[in-house]
């Protein structure tokens, strides 16, 4: 079971699919940029070892060789002593075809037992301010790691900040949301969605954040240094096509 579900309001599936040549890389030069989820790597490892092909090839920066998508697939691939995978490598950073979002995390439960683990983080520090664009405004700029906005029209929203790397504060407060029992996580792919799941009342509040830059991305991967889960949304014009390659071909080149 996935610790979180995921929401798209732009599906993949609309897109046209599209011939990409792919290539044979090695997993070691492959640099990752996300923490990984567990459930989501032994889904992978499950169903590569069930059928013994693998069909989805990874995109890969021809800059710095950066994972963009398919961190589970190198990982997995990784602890089953593979050497190399499907790889199609992208120009990224001036390539204005490759865009990178992000994912809004929300929550469903109790919004008072939200606000109430996030006062109990003492890495921390909570501002409250009733001017969402205040709230918007300050993440845009980097000033907080996340801005709360939630369903009651009674409480101010909340800026999210602390002493440390705005993504480090993020990986701490999504930890204590997957470890709290009384709430559920979700990610959802834009703010006009995370919007209406408050007003339909589907969710309690969404946590807005600014997703990273490529050039950001290509950087703190080369420091080897990771985003937390689900930091970045990378999205092409196109679907790549899927391939074929036997997990035998990925295990002894
Ligand atoms: P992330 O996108 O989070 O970096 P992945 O994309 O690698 O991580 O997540 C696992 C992906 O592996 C899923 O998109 C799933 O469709 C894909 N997948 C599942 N089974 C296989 C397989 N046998 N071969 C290739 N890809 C697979």
């Amino acid at each position: 079971m996935p610790e979180f579900v995921e929401i798209r309001t732009e599906p993949e599936e609309e897109k046209p699919e599209l011939d990409v040549p792919f290539e044979l890389l090695n997993l070691d030069l492959l640099k990752p940029h996300e923490e990984l989820d567990p459930n989501e790597l032994e889904a992978f490892i499950e169903s590569v070892t069930g059928s013994g092909i693998f069909w989805k090839a990874a995109l890969i920066s021809k800059e710095g060789y950066v994972i963009l998508d398919g961190h589970h697939r190198w990982a997995g691939l990784k602890k089953l002593n593979a050497k190399v995978m499907p790889c199609i490598l992208l120009d990224y950073i001036n390539n204005p075809e490759v865009k990178v979002y992000t994912w809004y995390p929300f929550i469903i439960g109790s919004l008072n037992h939200l606000i109430k683990v996030l006062e109990n983080i003492k890495e921390v520090e909570l501002i409250y301010e009733n001017n969402k664009n205040v709230v918007f405004e300050m993440v845009k700029n980097m000033e907080a790691a996340f801005g709360l906005i939630h369903s009651n029209s009674n409480k101010d929203f909340i800026i999210i900040t602390g002493n440390d790397d705005p993504y480090d504060l993020q990986k701490i407060i999504i930890k204590h949301l997957i470890n709290d029992q009384e709430i559920q996580l979700g990610y959802i792919d834009t703010i006009k969605g995370a919007e209406d799941l408050i007003s339909q009342g589907k969710a309690v509040a969404y946590f807005v954040r600014r997703a990273p830059t490529k050039q950001e991305i290509v950087e703190r991967a080369s420091r080897g240094k990771v985003y937390p889960p689900k930091t970045t949304r990378h999205s092409l014009p196109f679907v790549p096509k899927k391939i074929h390659v036997p997990l035998e071909k990925l295990l002894n080149p």
